[in-house]
């Protein structure tokens, strides 16, 4: 393997589990080829980037699209599934680790798709493989809100929310079958007490599509020091999530005093578009976000190294990856600004002591193995038998 940072980060097989894009192909018929505009990811900076391949999460925000989750679930995987026949000749869908590999060698973009909160199937196990089928290969038990079979960590202190105490017997039949199907159980966003229940239940590797440290920066969306140590016990991979409030105590503290400014913000936009007729859109509100975060003096790159380094102390090189939240956030740490600067990121790893095998393992290799995993698990798989009642 070569020293120089950038030429092991183009060498290396580059992976990002978590994107939020698919929403700027549906809502504003942006196209993946078109200039970056607002956003963080396009197909002219992953290439600027040595990205070679990005799970899109087809996420639905539950207060915007309340009564649509399943059928906007439907529309994001189709806006992703339309982007690589659009610009097929720059990109592939791939829903194996061999696809991916496959399209890298033709030098093409790998598209796959991930869903984002566990909402989205409705309490249907039929609607879990209806996504499957059309290329889902992760899921998200659960976004901000606590669903009708799992917890999440952002809503535990809401008393108007019905909490399970982590997963419901048909949240344990949710992750079976996720493990029959071969789609990868994705443990951000959910509740440590959730946290628990899936390790207990899962019977293939799990990943963490966007999370990092909760030792270093104290959000609920991090992971506790134990409980990297049990996805490394699962033989899974935690992938650093860039936003700069789940990276920096400081980013996270200024964030926390303009919440009422900013509540009231959102306020003003919702009832704009009230009177306007027009329906509230997630951009409009990361608009919002965005405007206020730039107030706030960036966290530094090393802040994100640190969580980085912080996982693979605990859990280990084997057992760490990236998972920006491209599209999905309000602010990167410093010098960070879409996917064209990811080679950064792999500098400043390299001149903290990481090598090039650890960057090829960190960079994607690790996602491979648990992707190849979690597939292998569903090659021998029998006919569904999971009714999901109860
Ligand atoms: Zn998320």
């Amino acid at each position: 393997m070569p020293l120089d940072p950038i030429e092991v980060h183009h060498a290396s097989l580059v992976i990002d589990t978590h994107a939020d894009t698919p929403q700027r192909f549906l809502d504003e018929g942006w196209s993946f080829g078109d200039a970056l505009g607002s956003g963080m990811l396009s197909l002219d900076t992953a290439k600027a980037g040595g990205l070679d391949a990005e799970f899109f999460a087809c996420w639905v925000e539950p207060r915007l699209h309340a009564g649509e989750y399943a059928s906007r679930t439907f529309a994001l995987i189709d806006a992703v599934r339309e982007q690589a026949h659009i610009h097929r000749e720059r990109m592939r869908l791939c829903r194996t680790p061999k696809e991916i590999l496959t399209a890298r060698a033709e030098g093409k973009f790998a598209a796959l798709i991930g869903i984002e909160g566990g909402h989205s199937i409705e309490n249907s196990l039929e609607n879990l493989r209806a996504f499957h089928k059309l290329g889902a290969r992760y899921m998200t038990l659960t976004w901000s809100n606590t669903n009708e079979w799992a917890d999440s960590s952002g809503d535990l202190d809401d008393p108007t929310v019905q909490h399970h105490n982590g997963l419901t017997k048909f949240g344990r039949d949710v992750v079976r079958e996720m493990n029959r199907l071969g789609m990868m159980v994705d443990v951000s966003h959910v509740s440590d007490k959730t946290f628990a229940d899936v390790l207990e239940v899962t019977s293939a590797p799990i990943i963490a599509s966007h999370s990092s440290a909760r030792a270093l920066t104290d959000a609920a969306r991090n992971l506790t020091d134990d409980m990297l140590r049990a996805v490394a016990a699962n033989n899974g991979v935690v992938m650093v999530n860039f936003y700069s409030g789940f990276l920096s105590e400081a980013w996270r503290a200024a964030r926390y005093t303009q919440e009422a400014e900013r509540k009231a913000a959102y306020a003003a936009l919702h009832e704009r578009c009230r009177v306007e007729g027009r329906r509230v859109l997630f951009q409009d509100e990361l608009a919002i976000d965005k405007h206020f975060a730039a107030l706030i003096p960036p966290a530094p790159l090393s802040a994100l190294i640190d969580h980085f380094d912080h996982i693979v102390k605990v859990a280990g090189i084997d057992h760490v990856g990236i998972g920006t939240d491209f599209d999905g956030i309000s602010a990167m740490p410093e010098g960070l600004h879409s996917a064209a600067d990811l080679p950064k990121v792999t500098a400043a790893l390299m001149a903290r002591g990481y090598t090039a095998s650890d960057l090829e393992k960190l960079l994607g290799g690790n996602l491979m193995r648990v992707f190849g995993a979690v597939g292998a698990l569903n090659a021998s798989r029998g006919a569904h038998v999971v009714r999901g009642e109860g």
